[in-house]
């Protein structure tokens, strides 16, 4: 474990078991359907790189950079700093994020895909902390409910450090600058 790490919230394996799980839900919903998988970058590549391997769909991707946190809080503010290379209309989009706390980002992402007229525009996180909602917001596919802790690894990072850790896991106190 790596020695900023307090402690390991859910493991490698577990992740690998629930993602699976979340791919085979996919693959049912959308039998014989195409779909595109929305990353949000750069938190949810793990995720997506794990997912993906599961879905056994016809599969297209696609990557959307936005910015919201600056160090432990979210600003509430939303910037698109990339936004997709290929049009989604008719398509069936799942956004792939890697947490949903406030809400605030996801609200703001899904507003403006949803203007695109997709034909399906569905949310599966790897991470939910339902307490730390502030607007009204839902994933349709969720891995884990956490507690209202800040987390780091498997993509998750403190400025910008810790994406690479291979689990999720609560960062030592002393170690927020
Ligand atoms: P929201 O807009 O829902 O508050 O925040 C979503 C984004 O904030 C996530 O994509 C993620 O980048 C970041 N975020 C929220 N909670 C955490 C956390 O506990 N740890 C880390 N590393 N990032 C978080």
């Amino acid at each position: 474990m790596h020695n900023h790490v307090k402690k390991i919230l859910i493991t490698q394996d577990q992740i690998i078991e629930k993602t699976k799980e979340i791919a085979q839900q996919i693959n049912e919903d959308f039998k014989g359907e195409r779909i595109t998988l929305v990353a949000l970058l750069s938190g949810s590549v793990p995720f997506l790189a794990e997912l993906m391997k599961h879905i056994k769909l016809d599969c297209e991707i696609d990557f959307m950079d936005v910015s919201s946190y600056r160090g432990t809080k979210s600003t509430g503010e939303v910037r698109i700093l990339k936004d997709l290379t290929r049009p989604i209309d008719s398509c069936n989009v799942i956004i792939v994020e890697d947490i949903v706390d406030t809400g605030k980002t996801l609200n703001v992402v899904k507003g403006i895909l949803e203007n695109r007229d997709p034909k399906a525009l569905k949310i599966v996180t790897l991470l939910d902390k339902p307490e730390g909602r502030e607007v009204d917001c839902y994933a349709d596919y969720v891995g884990f409910s956490i507690p209202n802790e800040f987390v780091i690894g498997f993509g998750l990072d403190y400025d910008e450090l810790y994406r690479n850790l291979p689990y999720v896991g609560v960062l030592r106190e002393e170690c927020y600058m």
